[in-house]
């Protein structure tokens, strides 16, 4: 069915995912598999282990859904409504199914655990369902047609969901699909908010309605997201066209067309230019270090840094004068400066990188407000600095401080090579 879209909705089931301390994530990956099936999630709901609202959520499910996979409320105990209640909405008999129940006997002996009348609840089997092995625990999924709409139970805890979604839902969805499938780009950008991206490239996905267009501010860039759903045979021109588009719009402030990390790139920029790196980190103290080296193969082009957290060490290892951290203060442009290139001359290494910053609680003043950060950066023939006023309280800017410094450096090496130097 081109064009069509077919829809698919997550229940998940379960008290505890409506309180504070737990959270639904099964949903993702369902969402993840059936979008590989070129099924289209619509809605997800999270319910509690009440037999009503579980039937009601069913029954309004089959009315606007092609697709409904259920997860949790699969166990043994008096909580675990899910097969009783989705059986009563079908107005489906529920019975044990003797095979399974004698499966289950053979697994309970073998882990050595006593097998109470309450498990034989797990053998219950929905009148007309299909039995989903479960290799990882002891309730099994269920799955069944109901007025061509396709029902799926399975269990909650996430490591014998994964596998069954795998194993038994997606190689059964993927021919319900029949070759239906999402086609996807996504982009993210730097040095720019998410206002300025979208008045920047609105004038041009307005133009694709059929491209699903999502503009994400995420910490450190601006996320954008091309979605569109093809047949099999359907022609996705008109997501690359749009893609083709959005990058002249917006240039080298993409710095990636994957989902890669800022130091990622900012790492292949630096092998592919030849460039060695060292930081001093004095807010972040480590930590653009430590996104760096979380890359393999760092060690081709990160030297080390110095964590300058104190005047005294700024002064004595990244050779940063006295008299410039007297007269402007530690958080200043000048010294930002001096401690890019002081940590490049104690490195040996091409490039320099520094950060200076409040990142509070305490600490600010009117001239110099918490979330006051410049980076210095130091290439050998010049050394330049940002100033940058980052809001969020002190984890975020410290966070922010060292993406701010990654994105200056990325920023610099992009218009070194656009000058045509290495
Ligand atoms: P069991 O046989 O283990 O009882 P079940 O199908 O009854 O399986 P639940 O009792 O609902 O599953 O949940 C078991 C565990 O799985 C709990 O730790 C729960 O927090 C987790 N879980 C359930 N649903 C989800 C979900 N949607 N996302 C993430 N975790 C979940």
């Amino acid at each position: 069915m081109p064009g069509h879209n077919m829809r698919a909705e997550i229940i998940a089931v379960g008290s505890e995912l409506l309180t504070p301390d737990h959270c639904d994530t099964n949903s993702l990956l369902i969402t993840e598999r059936l979008n590989q099936a070129g099924f289209a999630v619509h809605l997800k709901s999270v319910v509690g282990d009440r037999s009503d609202d579980i039937a009601a959520l069913v029954r309004a499910a089959l009315r606007r859904s092609d697709f409904v996979v259920i997860c949790g409320g699969l166990g043994p105990t008096e909580d675990d409504l899910t097969r009783r209640a989705v059986a009563g909405a079908l107005g489906r008999q529920l019975s044990v199914n003797a095979p399974l129940l004698e499966q289950l006997r053979v697994l309970f002996a073998r882990r050595g655990y006593p097998m109470r009348p309450i498990n034989e609840r797990q053998a219950e089997v929905i009148e007309g369902a299909e039995v989903l092995e479960n290799a990882v625990g002891t309730a099994p999924g269920l799955w069944l047609q109901e007025g061509g709409v396709q029902i799926v139970l399975l269990p909650g805890p996430p490591r014998e969901l994964s596998p069954m979604m795998e194993n038994h839902v997606l190689p059964r969805a993927l021919k319900l699909g029949a070759g239906r499938h999402l086609v996807k780009q996504s982009f993210r950008v730097l040095g720019m908010t998410e206002s300025e991206v979208d008045s920047r490239i609105a004038p041009i996905y307005t133009q694709y309605p059929q491209v699903d267009t999502t503009i994400l501010a995420s910490r450190g860039y601006i996320g954008i997201r091309l979605h569109q759903w093809a047949g099999a045979w359907e022609q996705t021109g008109a997501i690359e066209d749009l893609a083709c588009r959005i990058e002249r719009a917006l240039g080298s402030a993409i710095f990636t067309r994957t989902d890669d990390s800022l130091e990622e790139v900012v790492g292949r920029l630096l092998r592919q230019s030849g460039r060695t790196l060292a930081v001093a980190e004095s807010c972040t103290a480590g930590m653009i270090g430590c996104a760096i080296t979380r890359i393999p193969g760092s060690s081709d082009y990160f030297l080390g840094g110095i964590l300058c957290y104190s005047d005294d060490i700024k002064e004595r290892l990244c050779g940063v004068p006295g008299n410039l951290l007297c007269k402007h203060g530690a958080v200043s442009a000048e010294v930002a400066e001096a401690l890019a290139e002081g940590v490049r001359l104690a490195t040996g290494s091409s490039t320099g990188l520094s950060v200076t910053g409040i990142a509070g609680p305490g600490g600010g003043s009117p001239e110099k407000p918490v979330g006051l950060v410049y980076v210095g950066l130091a290439d050998g023939s010049r050394v330049v600095n940002r100033r940058r006023v980052l809001p969020g309280d002190r984890a975020l800017i410290r966070e922010r401080a060292s993406y701010a410094a990654l994105a200056f450096l990325y920023q610099h090496i992009i218009a070194a090579r656009n000058a045509g130097q290495p």
